[in-house]
């Protein structure tokens, strides 16, 4: 099945929107996206951010981590008997 606006045989660019956006013709639902098709993309593009999000906050802990061991760990040897 190909997505092709009827009135104007362009494919059509976004789904989600009820008009062709060459012609501004009314789409017919079966071309469309159904509410529940739209709320699993919207899942599916929120999983996927959240997994970068969290991908991302594991490397930045991981970073402070490595830089907060550096900073703890004493260039010098601690004075002794001070
Ligand atoms: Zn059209």
């Amino acid at each position: 099945m190909s997505f092709v606006c009827p009135s104007c045989k362009r494919p059509i660019l976004n789904r989600r929107l009820k008009t062709c956006s060459y012609c501004g013709a009314a789409l017919p639902a079966e071309l469309l996206f159904t509410p529940d098709e739209i709320a699993r993309g919207d899942n599916e593009d929120n999983e996927q951010k959240a997994k970068a999000a969290a991908r991302r906050k594991a490397a930045d802990e991981a970073e402070e981590a490595k830089n907060k061991a550096a900073r703890h760990t004493p260039a010098l040897p601690p004075m002794a008997g001070f």
